[in-house]
């Protein structure tokens, strides 16, 4: 495995997008909070669009508008403004507050201002504040969405008694694969805290009306609990123990923590699966059992069409993960895994879920340097989000899209990447897009397999 990570002065087609969207798309998974952009509009609006591209929903992302002067004086004013016109305007539970590059470059302090603002109130009820510390400079959308969930677990954790059951922290997923661990966790029949939920939130049903804050999410209730449940179980491979939730309840409310990969392919899943059985006392029920079987039965059918093809792999870190376990374990070569995240922890994660692979694994990456490996490495496809589309196009490599975000179809928000049904998914995609350029190549053609 060849790890390469040389910096570049210049970032070129960024392999991620900024901390705050991935704080506001956690805050979306919180039952009646409005999120709101500490910093200028523009930060804002890219939000909005790119939210609104990827999950065809209405997103509204509050903002405290920074100008010329507060970006000199600090936005403190305008950000209390902004607070009281939100409380008004939507009468949310809570209020997700992240700051911006400038925020944090001028220096905001959004916890004292929050307290100067809550004690203004003299006692008036107002909602909650969950102020969010999401510097772009030095992160990622992950980095920013694993800060909401830590902070909101750090402030609203407080159970005092125990009260059973596990949180599943799952991390940057799609709607439709929170939707299927709701279905896979329930299954064990179990009390659980999901934690950030915007499967109903970021994929609501059509309405006749506009509604302002969309129904679902995890309940400020369900969140509290997350104190006194029996176990955390976290789905990363990278993410640092002072940058996570789980760690933070493992230290300070005394909840045994569980890490794992995102349940990407069979033995991802299967590690998740064990660990319920294991946590429950309870079999895996026939249901589950059947879509393993199921999945088992694809791979047969399918294994020639993807043996040894070389693929590239890009995204967030965790993703890549997941996915270089599906293909390793389908028999393809994955010759690049590639991500715009920096944990560090990238080649460990790959090593342990393909310890027989040897791709190249860059961290830090952007479109550029994925395209520059890619000329040399030649894959014969490439799985990522649609920002890759354009290297894929110049290339000639056919893209199977997965992850965040998906511009250039809809669907985004339903891509299922998890459990054996996910990895159903995947399979069945990534044989038929070989298939399908093979067709297409052949100076005959054919319509019988
Ligand atoms: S300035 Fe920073 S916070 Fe604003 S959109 Fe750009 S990266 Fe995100």
């Amino acid at each position: 495995m060849t790890e390469n990570s040389s910096a570049s002065a210049v970032t070129t087609n960024a392999c991620k997008q900024c901390a705050p969207l991935g704080a506001t798309v956690a805050f979306k998974g919180i039952e009646g909070a409005m999120p709101f952009i500490h910093g200028g509009q523009g930060c804002a609006t890219y939000i909005r669009r790119y939210l609104i591209s990827h999950f065809k929903e209405p997103v509204d992302v509050a903002s405290s508008s920074f100008s010329d002067d507060t970006a000199i004086f600090g936005g403190e004013s305008n950000l209390r403004v902004g607070l009281d016109n939100v409380a008004r305007k939507y009468a949310p539970s809570l209020i997700g507050v992240s700051t911006t590059c400038l925020a944090e470059t001028i220096g905001e302090n959004l916890p004292a201002i929050m307290r100067r603002h809550l004690e203004s109130k003299q006692g008036a009820a107002f909602p909650l504040l969950a102020p969010v510390s999401t510097p772009s400079y030095r992160g990622t959308h992950v980095d920013g969405f694993n800060a909401v969930v830590r902070a909101v677990i750090e402030q609203r954790a407080s159970a005092s008694d125990r009260c059973g059951g596990v949180n599943v922290l799952p991390g940057f997923v799609s709607c439709a694969d929170l939707r299927h661990l709701k279905e896979i966790i329930g299954s064990f029949d179990i009390p659980y805290t999901l934690l950030p939920d915007y499967s109903d939130t970021l994929d609501a049903p059509t309405q006749s009306d506009y509604v302002p804050l969309a129904d679902g999410g995890t309940t400020l209730a369900e969140i509290a609990a997350m104190a006194g449940r029996d176990a955390t179980i976290q789905m990363s491979r990278t993410l640092a123990p002072e940058a996570s939730g789980g760690s933070w309840l493992a230290e300070n409310r005394g909840v045994p923590l569980h890490t794992l990969g995102l349940p990407i392919g069979i033995r991802e899943t299967d590690r998740l699966v064990d660990l319920l059985s294991g946590l429950t006392g309870r079999d895996a029920t026939k249901w589950l059992i059947g879509e393993r079987g199921r999945l088992i039965d694809a791979y047969i059918d399918g294994h020639k069409y993807v043996f040894e093809k070389k693929v590239a792999i890009y995204g967030e870190e965790d993703l890549v993960a997941g996915l270089t376990s599906l293909v390793a374990e389908i028999g393809m070569t994955p010759v690049l895994c590639a991500s715009g995240g920096a944990s560090g922890k990238l080649a460990a994660a790959i090593r342990s879920v393909a310890p027989n692979c040897t791709p190249v694994v860059r961290e830090g990456a952007d479109f550029k340097a994925i395209t520059d490996e890619l000329r040399a490495l030649k894959p014969d496809l490439m799985i990522g989000n649609s920002k890759g589309y354009k290297t894929a196009r110049e290339l000639g490599v056919p893209l199977v899209r997965a992850g965040f975000p998906i511009h250039d179809r809809i669907g985004g928000s339903r891509l299922l990447h998890l459990g054996y049904r996910g990895a159903q998914r995947l399979f069945d995609e990534i044989v038929n897009t070989l298939i399908a350029r093979t067709q297409d190549e052949s100076p005959v053609g054919y319509s019988y397999m």
